[in-house]
């Protein structure tokens, strides 16, 4: 098929080269001539595991190729994929739209034929509908155009994966034919079982709010209970594994830490906020409120823990900072929280160095002021405390026997709960986590220990075993 795919960034630049990859002929368009410039050169313009090989391969190919021109969009295809991004507004929780309709406007009078619309970004539930009567007002006499919403689900980091192999498509349609169109795109997806869930606009909409709110929700509840563990004495992550052994719970998105950031998680869920507000069942939702305010909440714990390991001041104290992008595999830093608790610290005034193994320069664009540095035994050198605030696998790979040698004092806050503290604390580390009492285990002891069926019921005891064996999920 011939389609258009409007709006490069870390959405649309993977949409546009995995619909190339699967065999359509694909034009992107964006109004950033310089991302277009590298995009036709084959060069991803940010950081996205396997992005570069899928644009090199499928612009050679002569099946992708990119633009900033509408009308050369309108020309090429009857079929186009709306990906811009949809931001917080600057002076409400609600998202601005006006990228959006600014496609629409600028698409709609260039049409010359019937065409399918087809919005990705992330909406506040009833967009297409008012989007579509917005389009029919601009369009040529004789021209139709519908709308269709088919709501993204990608991970920054797994995109291109998670794009050629969805764990399902949701499709908002008005007509049989517009769901037949997109039957068509994703027929490679399908062949190999794919989950196709073909609904309503609005449901398609509201689909991805709620996936995005409920993966929120349980960030910050696992966040709250770390607050309760600390003011108790518990320990969360034994919290977390206990609970998520129920099937009904589940581990994954129950790591405690630093909380949720990136261009989505926390404006999705205010705009979801806004909208139910419009919809006049703001207190429906109205959890979210809290959900945000727990995720806020980390980012100020993390600052104060910080200053009280380094005596309660920042003045004259040398602050080590691992990871600046709101996750890793990434190279995002939109409302990181790494780099929120950054700038605070940097502001109170400690001396702050910055490690991150790919955001470094949009770290450095959004706040300059520290030091950048692209190592990490440079970035901790004479160190009052070490902060590990994104997980990076190669932090967790990091020997801290040898790191110990190079900072002032060997103190961490581990604020992903993702190091392993027991070697941390034996290399002579001052080890402190959100949500963990400050005592570690000694050495060759698990912090969580198995009991088999007869210890817990005192009949026999065996040693317990190391590592985390109850979990065997990643933290
Ligand atoms: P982004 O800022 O990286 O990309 C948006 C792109 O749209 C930019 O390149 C911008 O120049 C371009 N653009 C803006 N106005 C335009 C116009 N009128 N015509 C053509 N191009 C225009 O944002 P993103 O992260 O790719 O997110 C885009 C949308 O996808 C958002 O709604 C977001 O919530 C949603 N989404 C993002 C992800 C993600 O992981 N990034 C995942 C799922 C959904």
């Amino acid at each position: 098929m011939q389609l258009t795919v409007i709006g490069t960034g870390y959405l649309g630049a993977v949409h546009a080269a995995c619909m190339a990859e699967v065999g359509h002929e694909v034009l992107g368009v964006d109004t950033d001539a310089g991302k277009i410039e590298a995009l036709a050169a084959g060069r991803a313009p940010f950081f996205e595991p396997g992005l570069p090989e899928l644009l090199t391969r499928n612009t050679k190919a002569g099946r992708l190729r990119f633009t900033t021109s509408l009308a050369e969009a309108a020309n090429f295809a009857d079929l186009h994929f709306v990906c811009v991004g949809t931001p917080q507004r600057p002076d409400s929780l609600a998202a601005d739209l006006r990228h959006v309709e600014a496609v629409a406007d600028g698409l709609a009078p260039l049409l010359t034929r019937d065409t399918l619309l087809v919005g990705k970004s992330t909406v506040p539930v009833g967009t297409a509908r008012a989007l579509s009567r917005r389009i029919a007002a601009r369009l040529r006499p004789g021209v139709e155009a519908q709308v269709a919403w088919n709501p993204e689900f990608l991970r920054e980091g797994y995109a291109v994966k998670d794009t050629l192999c969805p764990d399902r498509l949701v499709v908002g349609v008005t007509t049989p034919h517009a769901d037949q169109v997109l039957r068509t795109v994703y027929m490679s997806m399908l062949r190999v079982g794919v989950p196709y869930i073909s609904t309503d606009p609005a449901t398609a909409e509201l689909v991805k709010v709620a996936a995005n709110s409920f993966l929120a929700t349980k960030i910050s509840f696992i966040n709250a209970m770390a607050e309760v563990c600390d003011a108790s004495g518990a320990d969360v992550v034994t919290l977390a594994d206990a609970l998520g052994h129920d099937a009904r719970i589940g581990r994954r998105f129950l790591s405690a830490g630093l909380g949720f950031g990136g261009g989505c998680l926390p404006k999705d869920i205010r705009a979801f906020l806004a909208r139910a507000e419009e919809l006049q069942v703001g207190e429906a939702v109205s959890f979210l409120r809290q959900v945000d305010r727990v995720n806020d909440r980390q980012r100020r714990r993390t600052v104060e823990l910080t200053r009280h390991l380094v005596g309660g001041t920042f003045a004259g104290q040398r602050v080590a900072v691992l990871g600046a992008t709101f996750k890793p595999d990434s190279d995002d830093v939109r409302d990181s929280p790494a780099l929120a608790v950054t700038a605070e610290i940097h502001a109170q005034g400690a001396d702050v160095r910055v490690h991150d193994p790919k955001g470094l320069d949009n770290a450095r664009a959004a706040l300059p002021g520290p030091a950048y540095c692209t190592d990490v035994a440079e970035a901790c050198r004479d160190a009052d405390v070490v902060l590990h605030l994104t997980e990076w696998r190669q932090y967790r790979d990091l020997d801290p026997t040898l790191l110990a040698q190079v900072v002032r004092t060997p103190r961490v806050l581990d604020a992903r709960n993702a190091l392993d503290r027991g070697a941390w604390h034996a290399a002579g580390w001052h080890v402190r986590a959100l949500g963990r009492p400050a005592h570690v285990p000694q050495p060759g002891h698990s912090d969580v220990v198995r009991l088999t069926i007869p210890q817990a019921f005192g009949v026999a005891s065996t040693a317990p075993t190391a590592g985390d064996p109850l979990s065997g999920v990643p933290k």
